[in-house]
């Protein structure tokens, strides 16, 4: 094969529960590393149908309607990014939107909770022997903050991680989404401060944000400042679930949440790079390929 068919040398995996989970947590890496050539694939896991929608022009919009709807909105913040490759796991539609915990959306044999780990994890590696990453980015065991979708992605791709090890692709590191919590807490103090000049009335919680750990257990930062307004366009792009007022957005919910801009990480397989915290997701796969 000549070389114009060869895959660019560095190749991130990314998988997700809803569309906008992407961009708010790792939109700068996304646009770096799209940006520097590397192959970035996003795998998206549900349309999250069942998401409140913020506009009221919007809010006709429900179910398979929504999904479709928020499937463009995925596509026009991963032109934002840069982003040429991302999926929805199984095709668009396989799995449904599971809703919050404890609601009876969760219940739907079609849902992502109720989906089989190991026949969703299935689909995964077929992704991962096509794309064979370097890295894997995804969400801790408890999905950063309980959502069921996000509880079920960590387990679809750890699992995907070892089926596709068995298969002949072990990916050399996976990361989780983190947010270092003096960090978090310095953000949100300075959020009640600006508050008054906000188009937001209320302030969110750090309980809120996804991913939230002791600074310790943080590998892997990853500076974003020169792709923050890539990320706040691919944010602003999910308009159903999102408004951003840079360095600010809210959810459905209205309450106002800083947008990091600097990307956090904790390697949880592979070889840490020496050092302090790295500062390059692929340290030490170069030799990888
Ligand atoms: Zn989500």
């Amino acid at each position: 094969m000549g070389s114009m068919t060869e895959p660019p040398a560095r190749r991130l995996l990314l998988v997700h529960a809803h569309p906008d989970d992407e961009s708010i947590n790792n939109g700068a890496t996304m646009a770096r590393y799209a940006a520097e050539g590397a192959l970035v694939t996003l795998v998206t896991c549900t349309l999250g149908e069942r998401g409140e929608v913020i506009p009221a022009e919007l809010q006709h919009l429900t179910g398979p309607a929504l999904g479709e709807y928020r499937l463009g909105e995925l596509s026009a913040a991963m032109r934002e990014l840069g982003v040429q490759d991302f999926r929805l796991l199984g095709g668009p539609g396989r799995y449904l939107d599971s809703g919050m915990m404890g609601l009876a959306d969760n219940d739907d044999p079609a849902c992502f909770w109720r989906a089989d780990v190991d026949e969703a994890a299935a689909r995964l590696v077929e992704v991962i022997l096509e794309v064979r990453p370097q890295v894997l980015v995804t969400y801790d065991e408890n999905g950063g903050y309980g959502h069921p979708d996000h509880i079920q992605a960590h387990r679809v791709a750890m699992r995907a991680a070892d089926l596709a090890a068995e298969a002949g692709w072990t990916i050399p590191k996976i990361y989780w989404n983190r947010v270092p919590r003096s960090l978090g807490e310095q953000a949100f103090e300075r959020l009640a401060e600006v508050l008054p000049g906000l188009p937001f009335d209320k302030p969110g919680v750090l309980d809120d944000v996804p991913g939230v750990v002791a600074d310790e257990r943080i590998t892997t930062e990853i500076d974003g400042t020169a792709y923050a307004a890539a990320k706040a366009a691919a944010m602003a792009a999910h308009a159903t679930q999102v408004t951003v007022a840079e360095p600010y957005f809210v959810l459905s919910n209205d309450l106002a949440q800083p947008v990091f801009t600097t990307e956090y990480y904790e390697l949880v397989r592979g070889e840490r790079a020496l050092g302090a915290r790295e500062t390059d997701l692929f340290a030490g796969t170069e030799a990888t390929s």
